[in-house]
């Protein structure tokens, strides 16, 4: 099985996983926007069983009731997300991976939220608050 690997801006916080993710989608939500300062983030999820970091520990900060938003604590670059409601799940950045070029979402989410000038001309699926 291949093993994948990302990291922060910096290069201090640093994670690989191996096996395919479970799903790659882009997050329209406000909470996502200003966590990024970008109109929109590109997000695939992997299972815990198959993830861990490499490098520094990163910070975590509570977003909202059961919801944690790691960062690298030196560049701050937005490393995970994670939620009691996908306990067995950790969701990442497509864009803090080595190599994004295959992990193109296939979704939309929260797309109700989305900024009102930015265009998407894909043909992807939109759904206006979570997926099912
Ligand atoms: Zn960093
Ligand atoms: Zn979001």
């Amino acid at each position: 099985m291949s093993v994948k690997k990302g990291r922060c801006l910096c290069g201090e916080v640093t994670y690989e996983f191996s096996g395919p993710e479970n799903w790659r989608g882009y997050c329209h939500c406000e909470s996502c926007r200003r966590n990024t300062g970008a109109p929109v983030v590109a997000w695939f999820g992997v299972p815990y069983a198959a993830f861990r970091y490499t490098g520094k520990a990163p910070k975590v900060y509570v977003s909202s009731r059961g919801a944690r938003r790691s960062f690298c604590p030196t560049c701050g670059t937005p490393m995970a997300f994670e939620h009691e409601r996908y306990p067995s799940e950790i969701h990442l950045y497509a864009c803090s991976l080595e190599d994004p070029s295959a992990y193109a979402p296939t979704f939309h989410v929260h797309y109700a939220e989305k900024v009102p000038w930015m265009e998407i001309a894909d043909d992807l699926k939109r759904f206006p608050h979570r997926g099912s």
